[in-house]
């Protein structure tokens, strides 16, 4: 299913479910039966969450210039553990 806008020239805009690939160029109005035009327009992008189109956005401007870092931000550091072979060497 597709939502597909129509646009009545008496009552103004409003939205059909149709299966996709079927929408006809012209739909009966809901609310005076008359015949409205299909209209194209943007898809639902404004549904989006703010904090997941930031992060979009993040991520696209990374492609071309991506952040440059000189050492491991803090807080992030592994904990750091000897080797195990190491325990096994012989000590002075
Ligand atoms: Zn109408």
């Amino acid at each position: 299913m597709a939502t597909y806008e129509f646009l009545c020239s008496r009552c103004g805009p409003f939205d059909v479910k149709l299966a996709i690939g079927t929408a006809p160029a012209a739909y009966g109005c809901p609310h005076c039966a008359g015949s409205a035009r299909r209209v194209y327009s943007s898809p639902g992008l404004r549904l989006t969450p703010h904090s997941v189109a930031a992060l979009h956005q993040q991520e696209e401007q990374s492609r071309d210039a991506p952040a440059v870092v000189s050492e491991v931000p803090p807080g992030r550091r592994p904990p750091r553990r000897p080797h195990p072979a190491l325990s096994r060497l012989p000590r002075p």
